[in-house]
């Protein structure tokens, strides 16, 4: 069966029931149809006094381009700890729309393992997204009037470093020139997930925190180097108001009727990958347990989890847990390669227990980047269908022996939340003591030491070295009084290194950095190791060309 065909073979609760469950009141939701609905603000202060549910946080083994299940093991675990009787939230990102058009990103999970409406979910859900492009959109807008009336602010045209934002993969946006009234400059347009829109709505603790935040966001320079914010271009209030329902988290369920908070989607890239504050302050005071997905492997989503997302909110995880699978490790351990677009080859998805050996020294590092932030691991081996039973033992075994809290092999994708039994045990258990978390670094040390611990501490390098435009920049951020922001690390999720090819648990290299880019309403300065493309495009045969409307029943075919 696909996963949109699991998808529709359940019958979904009606979500007023799943919110009541929950301890919501009728009152504080907006409902949208019987299965979606956005939780109003107010919960955070009628339940304010609320004892905290444990926070814990699903990241991964670097993966191989197929992902390696972080998705589903999030949605499994909370499943499996509803089952073992524990009122239990899943939070999740909001899958991007543009890929499921180009190349399928697969953001609601699958197989038994799934939230649903799956389709809408995937698709439009409540608006947030679009609330998101048209609230950065007016900047544009905005700040480009401004230069044509008259440019009081005496901005540099081709200092301006807002770009424009839509919905869509579009590649041929991705460098465009304006043209007519306003003069000829070049420009760019972003994906709405790439707005730094997006990772302030992401990052807000309430209205007032959205609303500074925006103000902050830097836009240009002028022509004698000053900053220019979109509070000085007046823009800012009005930005909020087009943010003031997308601020609310969205309530769906999983496959097992489990509440699931659904909620911005800022890349984990240029931003930091993560689902908002907001929902999971919510959920913190809902459940007895919180299962959250950081974008990518430890090296990245975690770890701007920690010091970026959970330094903005003042919340503080219990426990990560590290998703594995025999594939990738074998991968880690010389199992490759492998082609895009081709299927795995058979010495990653077959027995291969020499490469599986080589490969574990990757899990040992994302274990250790856990405890580096004082933050126990408990590993998760994600079974697919032909993995060994002998492997996915050893695995789990040798875990043990590499110091994590707990390990379990799990097999909610085939199975549910009864697949995830073990798992949930294994983490029930591990976060019965509190973690003694800490950010890795202090935000008064200067940014090029931040990325420099970052580099040598959670990815094994030996150094970094600042390439002149980077040294430029750091100096430029430094001087202007953005030093004191942490970082957020912008690099390929395919490796520990900052070179997708080199796999397993590499030492001894050093980390490019090639540009610095100052997002000062997200509050974070971003350092980019490798290329990032923030406007994707779409493939030669997109998902799209399969993907229609049924006339009749008027559903949709061909989504996954
Ligand atoms: P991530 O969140 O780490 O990117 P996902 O949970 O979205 O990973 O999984 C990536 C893809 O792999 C999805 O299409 C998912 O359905 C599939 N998948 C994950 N776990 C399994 C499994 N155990 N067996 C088969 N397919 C799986
Ligand atoms: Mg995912």
């Amino acid at each position: 069966m696909t996963d949109l065909q699991i998808a529709h073979s359940v019958r979904p609760r009606p979500i007023l029931e799943v919110a009541k469950e929950l301890g919501l009141q009728q009152e504080e939701l907006t409902l949208f149809g019987s299965h979606k609905a956005k939780i109003s603000l107010k919960v955070l202060e009628r339940l304010q006094a609320r004892k905290l549910g444990r926070y814990i946080l699903v990241t991964a083994i670097n993966p191989t381009p197929l992902g390696e299940g972080k998705t589903t093991t999030s949605i499994g675990l909370a499943m499996g700890l509803t089952r073992l009787g524990h009122r239990a939230v899943v939070t999740l990102r909001q899958p991007s729309l543009g890929p499921v058009f180009g190349v399928k990103g697969g953001g609601t999970g699958g197989g038994h393992a799934q939230v649903i409406p799956m389709e809408d979910i995937n698709l439009h859900l409540t608006g947030d997204a679009h609330a998101v492009a048209a609230s950065h959109n007016l900047l544009s807008a905005f700040l480009d009037n401004h230069l044509f009336q008259g440019n009081q602010l005496a901005i540099d045209p081709s200092r301006v470093s807002w770009p424009r934002a839509l919905g869509v993969s579009d590649r041929a946006l991705r460098e465009i020139t304006l043209s007519g009234e306003t003069g000829n400059r070049s420009a760019r347009f972003v994906i709405t997930e790439a707005s730094e829109v997006m990772a302030v709505l992401a990052l807000a603790r309430d209205r007032l925190d959205l609303r500074e935040r925006l103000g902050r966001i830097l836009v240009a320079l002028t022509t004698s180097g000053r900053p220019i914010v979109a509070e000085e271009l007046g823009c800012a209030g009005s930005m909020a108001v087009l943010l003031k329902d997308a601020l609310e988290p969205n309530l769906v369920q999983t496959l097992e009727g489990t509440p699931a908070f659904v909620h911005t989607g800022p890349f984990g890239n240029i931003a930091h990958g993560n689902c908002s504050v907001v929902s999971d302050a919510m959920a913190l005071r809902c459940a007895d347990f919180v299962v959250t997905e950081a974008g990518f492997g430890s090296d990245l989503g975690a770890e701007k989890f920690f010091n970026i997302k959970c330094r903005a909110s003042g919340l503080k995880p219990d426990l990560a847990v590290v998703v594995a699978t025999l594939r990738a490790l074998k991968l880690h351990g010389g199992g490759g390669p492998v082609k895009a677009g081709a299927p795995l080859p058979v010495s990653l998805t077959g027995p291969n227990q020499d490469a599986l050996a080589k490969g574990f020294a990757n899990l040992e590092q994302h274990i250790a980047n856990a405890q580096a932030h004082g933050v126990p691991a408990v590993v998760a081996v994600n079974a697919f269908r032909d993995d060994p039973p002998a492997e996915l033992a050893w695995v789990r075994d040798q875990a043990l022996k590499a110091g994590a809290a707990g390990a379990a092999v799990s097999t909610h994708w085939a199975e549910g939340g009864k697949g995830a039994e073990e798992l949930a045990s294994a983490v029930v258990r591990a976060s019965e003591t509190p973690s003694q978390f800490t950010p890795l670094y202090e935000l008064s040390w200067p940014l090029s030491k931040k990325i420099e611990t970052i580099a040598t501490r959670i990815y094994g390098a030996k150094g970094v070295a600042f390439e002149p435009e980077a040294e430029r920049q750091l100096e430029t951020a430094e001087r202007l009084g953005f030093g004191r922001l942490p970082v957020c690390m912008a690099k390929t999720p395919l490796s520990l290194s900052h070179d997708a090819a080199v796999k397993g648990r590499p030492a001894g290299f050093t980390v490019p950095i090639k540009e610095l880019r100052v997002l000062a309403g997200a509050g974070f300065v971003t350092a980019v190791c490798s290329g990032i493309q923030l406007m994707p495009g779409l493939p030669k045969k997109p998902a799209g060309e399969r993907i229609d409307l049924d006339p009749e029943s008027g559903e949709i075919v061909g989504l996954a």
